[in-house]
Order: structure tokens, then C-alpha cells, then sequence
């Protein structure tokens, strides 16, 4: 019987928690994680209608995009639309889990899914994250060193994406200690015994360090194995915010906007003004993306594609590439099915349900 926690954990497994950025708040918000999944339902965002519609289908589980709770609460008195929603998913016995910025960030989360919509090839990640890897270096035996590299390596250190990135130097050498009888018996010789040792080197990513440091001290062979671990200022390019690709065919900035509101299915956008050269590299961010206007102008794209751009972000734009705001619920709204897909693929004896209630609080006239 599948719990709560079995899909937590392989949510957690491929879009970890550590991938958040500093003021979100993803993970298992409601519901106790030892409880038996009956169904899931994916959405966007939590609202009462979405609650009733879990219920009406038999989810006890909702995996959500943006969370509900964001900051600490001091009451739940049902004042607002999110106390209420928190009171009734707990009357009703629904749990709620978030998927958010750590989806953002994967390679193969909200921004891919909103490349594929547009038919973009050649992807990669636009503004990698920081402080994602980390290095363990310790001192092994060398006889030892395969196996202990081995450990490592299952443990999932040694990579950067499809890389190995390890370094190993055999030219260390370390002292063993006599052993305490040893030290205190008057005959025996006392002298430190020389022991050729490897010094490995390994990169982790940064939410992994318990797993390979216990794989670490489980195939080490001394007692204690001596190690230090230290932040890399190395970027992981597989992991961060928004994503760059390419249209198969060069076209003009307004054939762009019609393309682009065909495959996404909007009604209207808002954007800058049509730029002289052809649109061919794309850059896309699902949610809110003004953050990225100067990484797109680095990597030197002919347009980007997000949501929530105020006024003075157009500006930002400096007349150098095409600036679209397609909406945030527009941006994300298949990432409800990216999430089905994955957990109906992993669970096959469980529903995942695509919610049907459209969250959108923004409506066009
Ligand atoms: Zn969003």
C-alpha cells in the first residue's frame, strides 16, 4: 500500500528540497505522512473549489505548485481564503504537498514543459543555481580506495550531470597509530607505522551530503574516516531558473507572438516592441521572470518569455530582445500535467488526477 511518505520521498528524490529557493516554502505542508494514498490530484494553486473537487474524486493527496502556506502563521481562525482552505483540507483529511521552486529549478520541470509547448530544441538552463555542489575530500588506504570510491559513487557523488568529476592522489601518506596496548607496554616498539594512503576528492550535490558521508564511513576502513567537505563555487548547469532553447525556423517578432499564442492557448500578451532581427533563441521562465531580463540579455536571446513584468521591467528589455508576459497562470498551467505523468509513472496503482477547476484569479475582457 502506497503511504504518503513513499511519494514525498520520491518527489523529494527528484526535485529536491534543497533546489527551493530562500523564501519559499515546498514540501509536505498538511497531512500526516504514515496515511495511505487513495488518490492524487495535481494543481496549481489550492482553493476551496479544488478541496471539494479532491474530495469528489477520492484524492486524499494534493500535490500542488505554489504553496499554500508561505510564512509563519500566528492564528487559523478562517478570515481569509487561506485559513479556510488549510481548516477544511484538515476537516476533510486531504494533505497538501508542494512542488514549487525546486520544480522550477530541475532541468526537466515547469520550464522545460513550457519549452516542449513551444517546440524548443537544444535546452539548456539560463541562470544556474549557486551553492548546489559541494567537495568531499578524504584520505583512504590505498588498497582501499576503489571500494571507498565505489561507496561514494553510489552514493551519488563523483557527477555533475553526465560528468564524472573525482580526483584521486596517491602520493599522500599517513601515520597509524599503535594500538593502546601497545602504547603502554614496555616492550613492545612503540614506533608510528607508515601507511600509503590515497587522498580522494568527489563532487556532491549539496542536499546529498548525509547519504554520501554515510557511505563514506561505512566503507572506509578505518574506525573513523577523516574528512573535510567544502562549498564549491562551481555551478551544477543542470539545476536553476528558466530556460534557453531554439525554434527550428528563424521568424519575425510578430509571427513569434501568434506562434506563441496558438501553442500556449492565450488570449492576449503583453510585450515589447518587435525587434529588428529574426526570433530564433528563446529563453522561457514559467511564473514570475523579470528577475532573469539580464540573464537573457547576457546569453544574448531574442526573446523571453514569462509572467508578472511590471512596467518598468519592459524597460529592462533595452530594445535588445522581445519581451513577452504570457500570464503566470498561462506559463504554469502544464504543470499539472507534468506531474500526473511522473507520479502515474512511477505509482501505476494509483490515480493521479489532473485537476479540473481552473485557478486562475486573472480574467481578460
Ligand atoms: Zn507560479
Amino acid at each position: 500500500m502506497v503511504k504518503i511518505r513513499d511519494i514525498v520521498g520520491y518527489l523529494e528524490h527528484v526535485a529536491p528540497l534543497a533546489y527551493q529557493e530562500d523564501y519559499d516554502n515546498a514540501g509536505l505542508i498538511i497531512g500526516d505522512p504514515s496515511v495511505p494514498v487513495e488518490g492524487v490530484l495535481t494543481c496549481l494553486d489550492i482553493t476551496e473549489l479544488v478541496l471539494n473537487e479532491a474530495k469528489e474524486r477520492n484524492c486524499n493527496l494534493i500535490i500542488a505548485h505554489h504553496p499554500i502556506i508561505f510564512r509563519p502563521m500566528t492564528s487559523l481562525n478562517g478570515r481569509n481564503h487561506t485559513e479556510r482552505c488549510i481548516i477544511y483540507a484538515i476537516k476533510q483529511q486531504i494533505a497538501i504537498y508542494t512542488l514549487h521552486t525546486n520544480l522550477d529549478n530541475v532541468s526537466w520541470g515547469v520550464n522545460r514543459k513550457m519549452a516542449q509547448v513551444l517546440g524548443l530544441h537544444n535546452l539548456s538552463v539560463l541562470l544556474p543555481k549557486p551553492g548546489t555542489l559541494s567537495q568531499l575530500t578524504t584520505f583512504v588506504p590505498q588498497s582501499a580506495t576503489d571500494h571507498v570510491l565505489r561507496a561514494l559513487y553510489k552514493a551519488g557523488a563523483g557527477y555533475i550531470g553526465d560528468y564524472i568529476y573525482d580526483h584521486v592522489a596517491t602520493s599522500a601518506a599517513g601515520f597509524k597509530k599503535p594500538t593502546a596496548m601497545a602504547m603502554t607496554h614496555p616492550v613492545v616498539d612503540k614506533k608510528l607505522e607508515k601507511v600509503e594512503e590515497s587522498k580522494v576528492e568527489v563532487v556532491f550535490p549539496v542536499h546529498l551530503e548525509s547519504s554520501v558521508l554515510r557511505a563514506l564511513q561505512a566503507a572506509h576502513p578505518c574506525r573513523e574516516a577523516v574528512y573535510y567537505v567544502h562549498a564549491l563555487k562551481n555551478t551544477d548547469v543542470g539545476v536553476g531558473s528558466g530556460m534557453v532553447g531554439e525554434l527550428f525556423q528563424s521568424i519575425s517578432s510578430q509571427a513569434f507572438l501568434e506562434y506563441l499564442k496558438a501553442k500556449m492557448q492565450l488570449t492576449c500578451v503583453r510585450h515589447t516592441a518587435p525587434i529588428a532581427r529574426p526570433i530564433k533563441r528563446v529563453a522561457v521562465c514559467g511564473g514570475s521572470g523579470s528577475f532573469l531580463v539580464h540573464a537573457a540579455l547576457l546569453k544574448q536571446v531574442d526573446a523571453l518569455v514569462t509572467s508578472d513584468m511590471r512596467y518598468h521591467d519592459f524597460f529592462k528589455a533595452e530594445d535588445q530582445i522581445l519581451l513577452v508576459d504570457v500570464g503566470h497562470y498561462e506559463s504554469e498551467v502544464g504543470t499539472k500535467a507534468l506531474i500526473r505523468t511522473l507520479l502515474s509513472e512511477k505509482f501505476v496503482n494509483i490515480a493521479v488526477l489532473e485537476c479540473s477547476t481552473v485557478t486562475n484569479p486573472v480574467h481578460y475582457f
